[in-house]
C-alpha cells in the first residue's frame, strides 16, 4: 500500500505531515511519487485563508476523477479544515480527522492494534521530509484570539510540548546528521506556560544549544507581546541560535491593532525592533501583515506604510483580510473593497523590495555559511544562511545538505547569487 500527503499552510503542517508520514510507514504503507501512485491520499489542510481552503476543495474534486479511474484509492482530509468543517467534508472523503485525532488513524483504516487512539500525536515517530533540516514541534495550538485568525478554534488550546521529548527528538536527529533545526509552533515564545515544570522558550533555546554538535537552530512565529529581554539575549548570546526572528506586527495602527486583538502597540513593537537590532547586529527580521482588515481608512494603512518604512523588513508576508468563520472579525462589515486591498498589498511590497534590497547589498563581496538544500552537482544549488536568505550558485561538487561557505556577488530583492569557496 502506498501513500501520498498533500500539505497546505503552515511550517507546523509541514511538521504535522512528517508525523502523519511516520504513522502510515509504522502502518506497512509505502510513500508513492505522486498521488496517481498511490492508494491513500492524505490532504493536510489550512484555514487561515479562503484561498488554502479553497484549493482544497478543487483537490477534493480532481480526487473524485482519480477514484473513478482506481476505485480503491482512498482519501483522507487531516488538519484544520477537519477539525473545522468535518460536517461538509465528510462526503468528499472516505475519512476525516483532527491532527490531534491522528493516532485513531490507525483504526479509521482497520489496523486498531498498531496505536493507542487516546495518545498524543506529537508522540508519533515522524519520517522526515529532509536528512539535513527538520522540523520539531514544541507546542501547538493558541490562547491569543486574534480577532482575526481562525487557529484557536481549529488547532484548540495551547499546549507545550515537555522540554524533555523535544530535547529527546532534537538529539537523534543530530545524531544522524541533521544539520538544521527549526523549533515550530503557533506561538512559540509562549512556550511552557501550561507545563507543570516550569520553563520558558529562552531556557529551552539554552538547552537545544548545550546539544553537542555543530547544527542551526530557527524557529517560528513569535508573537510580540511575549518577546521577553531574556528571549532576545538568548538568540544573541546561544551560538546555535540563528540570528533570524520572524515577528508578526500585522497592522502599524493602534486602532486597527487593538481591533485585531493584538495585545501590542505600535510603539511597543518598534521599540522591540530596537532592542532586537541593537543585540543582535546581523539579525534578519521578517513579519506578517494584514491589509484590508474591516474597517482599515487609507490614513489607518498610512501607519503601516510608515512602519514598513521604519522598520525596513528584510522579508513580509502579506495578506490581503479574508474573514474566517467562528473569529470575532467575521461579524464585522469586510468593507474595504478587494481592488484597495490589492492596491494596498502592492505598496507595502514595493516598499519590502526596496528594504530587502538594501539588506541583501550588505552581504555582497561577504563570505557566508549557507546550508545547501536543494540542487545536483553540476547544475544551480540552492541554499539558505543563517539569517534565512536564498543563496544560488554553481558548484561540480556534490554539496547537498552540506554547511558550505559562499562568496556573495550579487543582491537581489528576493535573494543572493554566490560564488562557492569550500
Ligand atoms: S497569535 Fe493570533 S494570529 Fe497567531 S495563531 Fe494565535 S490567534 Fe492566530
Amino acid at each position: 500500500m502506498k501513500y501520498f500527503i498533500q500539505t497546505y499552510g503552515c511550517q507546523m503542517n509541514k511538521s504535522d505531515s512528517e508525523r502523519i508520514a511516520g504513522m502510515l510507514k509504522s502502518l506497512g504503507y509505502k510513500k508513492a511519487s505522486s498521488e496517481c501512485k498511490a492508494d491513500l491520499v492524505v490532504l493536510n489542510t489550512c484555514v487561515v485563508r479562503q484561498s488554502a481552503e479553497n484549493r482544497v476543495y478543487g483537490k477534493l474534486k480532481n480526487l473524485e476523477k482519480l477514484k473513478v479511474q482506481n476505485p480503491k484509492l482512498k482519501v483522507a482530509v487531516i488538519g484544520c479544515m477537519a477539525s473545522l468543517y468535518s460536517e461538509k467534508i465528510k462526503d468528499k472523503a472516505d475519512l476525516v480527522s483532527s491532527i490531534e485525532e491522528l493516532p485513531k488513524l490507525s483504526q479509521l483504516l482497520k489496523n486498531i492494534e498498531y496505536l493507542n487512539p487516546e495518545s498524543d500525536y506529537l508522540h508519533i515517530q515522524p519520517s522526515y521530509g529532509s536528512k539535513f533540516h527538520a522540523y520539531v514541534p514544541i507546542m501547538t495550538g493558541c490562547n491569543n484570539f486574534c480577532s482575526y485568525c481562525v487557529v484557536p478554534y481549529a488547532r484548540g488550546k495551547e499546549r507545550s510540548r515537555p522540554a524533555k521529548e523535544i530535547i529527546k527528538e532534537v538529539t537523534n536527529l543530530i545524531k544522524k546528521g541533521y544539520k538544521a533545526i527549526t523549533l515550530v509552533g503557533q506561538n512559540v515564545n509562549s512556550y511552557g506556560h501550561n507545563l507543570d515544570k516550569e520553563i520558558n522558550f529562552a531556557q529551552l533555546l539554552k538547552k537545544v544549544n548545550n546539544i553537542a554538535s555543530d547544527f542551526w537552530v530557527w524557529f517560528v512565529t513569535s508573537h510580540p507581546k511575549d518577546m521577553s529581554d531574556e528571549l532576545i539575549k538568548a538568540i544573541a548570546e546561544y551560538e546555535k541560535v540563528c540570528p533570524y526572528v520572524h515577528l508578526p506586527v500585522q497592522s502599524g495602527n493602534n486602532v486597527i491593532l487593538k481591533a485585531m486583538n493584538r495585545g501590542y502597540t505600535r510603539e511597543h513593537y518598534v521599540h522591540l525592533v530596537e532592542k532586537i537590532r541593537k543585540e543582535i547586529p546581523e539579525v534578519a527580521l521578517s513579519t506578517d501583515i494584514i491589509v484590508g482588515f474591516p474597517g482599515e481608512t487609507k490614513k489607518q494603512f498610512q501607519d503601516t506604510v510608515n512602519l514598513f518604512k521604519k522598520v525596513k523588513f528584510d522579508m513580509a508576508y502579506i495578506a490581503q483580510y479574508s474573514p474566517r468563520p467562528k473569529t470575532a472579525a467575521y461579524k464585522l462589515k469586510d468593507n474595504v473593497s478587494p481592488g484597495e486591498k490589492k492596491k494596498r498589498e502592492k505598496i507595502l511590497t514595493d516598499i519590502l523590495k526596496e528594504t530587502a534590497l538594501e539588506h541583501n547589498k550588505k552581504l555582497v563581496e561577504k563570505i557566508v555559511e549557507i546550508l545547501v538544500e536543494t540542487g545536483k552537482r553540476g547544475s544551480t544549488l540552492m541554499g539558505k544562511t543563517k539569517s534565512l536568505k536564498t543563496v544560488k550558485f554553481e558548484s561540480e561538487k556534490h554539496l547537498l545538505g552540506q554547511i558550505v561557505k559562499v562568496k556573495i556577488t550579487q543582491a537581489m530583492s528576493w535573494g543572493l547569487k554566490g560564488k562557492y569557496v569550500k
